[in-house]
């Protein structure tokens, strides 16, 4: 099965507690197109500058993404840049958004893919994310969405009626919380599900994710790394991951779900173990295995049932 994704595909420049690195390749769906290739096949509708450099999409094709949806226009790429707290990695201020090709971008889907069964709105302009979802053509088995504070503030009310008509959302805490208006992440979900998405996926950063699936949560932290040196495409790693998993295997029970939360977990954990894309592109299979076993030992814990019952203090 199939999955597309609309997005940005970016130049950024960073700054982050373990260095800095300007003009390098970004964007939510390069990092998320990139991630999913390791479970799915994945097709690729953005908008690239005439500064777009060759290798970049030579580097997408290595990982089989289909990239004929990936128009260039004469002009700037998108541009962005951030820099991290130094006491806190979950703290990101940008610095300067440009949209530069992506102000005229007009997406047309082909009939191909039109028909696609998974669809991921990755962070861009949420008047574009309906423009595609509109297009689709029958609707997807399953629509995804990730947005991002600078689409809350500026767009909102375009921004709340492309949240209700997707299945599955993707945010971050900070940007849960002022979606929703709620501080508490539970009662965030519950008012995320009234407007409409079944699944909301509150991504925590370094805490991990919260998965509220109609009302089911599932709570898993991040993999522990020693050192994390640009959490940058960290949220669309993630995304990739899981949605990546949900395309290949088409599995979108409890299990499932929860099972692709990992996954996803699994590949942002190596998204920020390097600057831009450079860990997450060269990864392997085993790698990935590897990781979630690691994963499954750092979080698994017997049961009630197997130490006998429950003691007594008195
Ligand atoms: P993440 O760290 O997962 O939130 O993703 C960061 C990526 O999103 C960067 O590579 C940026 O190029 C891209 N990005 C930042 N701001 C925006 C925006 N307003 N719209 C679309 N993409 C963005």
């Amino acid at each position: 099965m199939s999955l597309l994704v609309v997005g940005s595909v970016a130049y950024d420049s960073v700054k982050t507690p373990a260095g800095s690195r300007e003009t390098s390749l970004g964007g939510s769906a390069t990092y998320f197109s990139i991630a999913a290739s390791y479970f799915s096949q994945v097709s690729l509708v953005a908008v690239i500058g005439d500064d777009f450099m060759p290798e970049h999409v030579e580097l997408l094709e290595s990982h089989s993404v289909d990239v004929s949806g990936l128009e260039r226009r004469n002009g700037k790429t998108f541009r962005w840049s951030g820099v991290y707290s130094t006491e806190d990695l979950n703290q990101r201020e940008t610095l300067d958004t440009q949209l530069n090709v992506f102000a005229e971008f007009s997406p047309e889907l082909t009939e191909e893919q039109r028909a696609t069964e998974y669809l991921f709105l990755a962070n861009i302009e949420p008047r574009l994310q309906t423009q595609v979802l509109e297009q689709m053509s029958p609707r997807p088995k399953l629509v995804a969405l990730d947005s991002m504070n600078f689409w809350i503030d500026g767009s909102r009310s375009d921004l709340d009626a492309i949240v209700a008509a997707v299945d599955l959302i993707f945010m971050d805490e900070g940007e849960a919380r002022a979606f929703a208006g709620e501080e508490n992440l539970a009662q965030a979900a519950k008012r995320i599900h009234a407007v409409g998405p079944k699944i909301v996926v509150i991504k925590r950063g370094e805490h991990g994710v919260l998965v509220s699936n109609s009302g089911d949560l599932f709570a898993l932290p991040a993999f522990i790394l020693d050192r994390v040196v640009d959490p940058t495409g960290a949220g669309d790693s993630f995304a990739g991951g899981f949605m990546g998993m949900l395309a290949a295997t088409g599995d979108l029970s409890t299990r499932g779900i929860r099972r692709a939360a990992v996954l996803g977990s699994v590949i942002g954990s190596f998204t920020v173990q390097d600057f831009s894309a450079d860990r997450l592109a060269a990864l392997s299979h085993d790698e990935i295995t590897d990781r979630f076993a690691a994963f499954e030992k750092l979080t698994t814990f017997a049961g009630l049932d197997d130490g006998g019952p429950l003691p007594r203090g008195q």
